[in-house]
């Protein structure tokens, strides 16, 4: 006579063969489609409890933990099964409804909402430039654009926050994502000829760029112009090939210092000009991109 615990593992075993035989009946070919229309959705999970595991010994969630060693969910599995966002759950068990569990239940949350902020903390560029990259989309998006604009926008934000994840977050990638943002919202600076003449700019030396009139002046142009921002052409190159290159790709493309140094100059210029403030996420950006302790947000 089968044992009370025996019927029991036989049960769960029946209840399960269904659902796996279920599982495996899905084709390579259904699995393959399934998997490109994750990629073009916006993946959220609405419950993420990895919080619980910030404070435990050996977790890095940069690091990739096989077999759900430690977690179900780290950044480079986040990454490779598509997940766009998520919310961090602060999970507490509720104790006994007394004064002293009110307390320990307060603490244990604090204590997860730190370990939180440090995770945040301990990766800041990933994480500030993709903020950047949104606030500034959200700053300048037309309300209510035609829905056409509006998907073309939403594409490129997707792509841009692919980068972000594939490429190292530094001060070249964000001049050429910035670039490419304003590219996307139709506020592409002129780059390869003059703005009030038309003609194109070849050779190496300097040109004045107009912030205002939202490109470079030539030798005849600009002679006697006042404030305009000193350029060389070599600059202006290189961040139209910045434009003409797969997002994917950009992380590829060279940019001496005093070259990044000049586009930076000419981004921040330009973009303040045409957006009348600086935005909240501008300057902790700055920070964290220069290698400098970025001020408290
Ligand atoms: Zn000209």
């Amino acid at each position: 006579m089968p044992s009370l615990r025996h019927l029991s593992v036989v049960l769960a075993v029946a209840l399960c063969a269904p659902l796996s035989a279920h599982a495996i009946e899905f084709s390579a070919e259904e699995l393959a489609r399934a998997k490109a229309l994750q990629q073009r959705l916006v993946t959220l999970d609405s419950h993420l409890d990895t919080p619980a595991n910030f404070g435990r010994t050996g977790f890095d969630i940069e690091q990739r933990h096989d077999r759900n060693a430690l977690s179900q969910v780290d950044y480079p599995r986040m990454v490779e099964g598509a997940l766009d966002g998520g919310f961090w759950a602060i999970y507490t068990d509720q104790g006994d409804r007394s004064a002293a569990a009110h307390l320990a239940e307060r603490d244990h949350g604090l204590q997860r909402l730190l370990e939180i902020r440090e995770m945040l903390a301990a990766n800041p560029a990933r994480f500030a430039l993709a903020s950047y990259l949104l606030e500034l989309l959200g700053r300048l998006a037309p309300e209510g654009g035609a829905p056409v604009d509006l998907k073309r926008l939403f594409e490129f934000a997707l792509a841009a926050l692919r980068a972000v994840d594939a490429a190292t977050p530094d001060a070249k990638l964000r001049a050429f994502l910035e670039l490419r943002a304003l590219h996307a919202l139709g506020l592409c600076p002129e780059l390869a000829r003059c703005v009030r003449c038309g003609r194109a700019l070849a050779g190496e030396g300097r040109v004045g760029f107009h912030v205002g009139e939202g490109g470079p002046l030539c030798a005849a142009c600009g002679a006697g112009v006042e404030g305009v921002l000193p350029i060389h052409l070599g600059t202006l190159r290189s961040l139209e090939r910045g434009l003409r290159l797969d997002l994917d790709r950009l992380g590829r493309l060279a940019l001496g210092p005093a070259t990044l140094s000049e586009a930076r100059e000419l981004l921040a210029r330009f973009q303040r000009f045409h957006l009348g403030l600086e935005l909240r996420s501008q300057r902790f950006l700055d920070g964290i991109l220069s290698g400098a302790t970025p001020p408290a947000a």
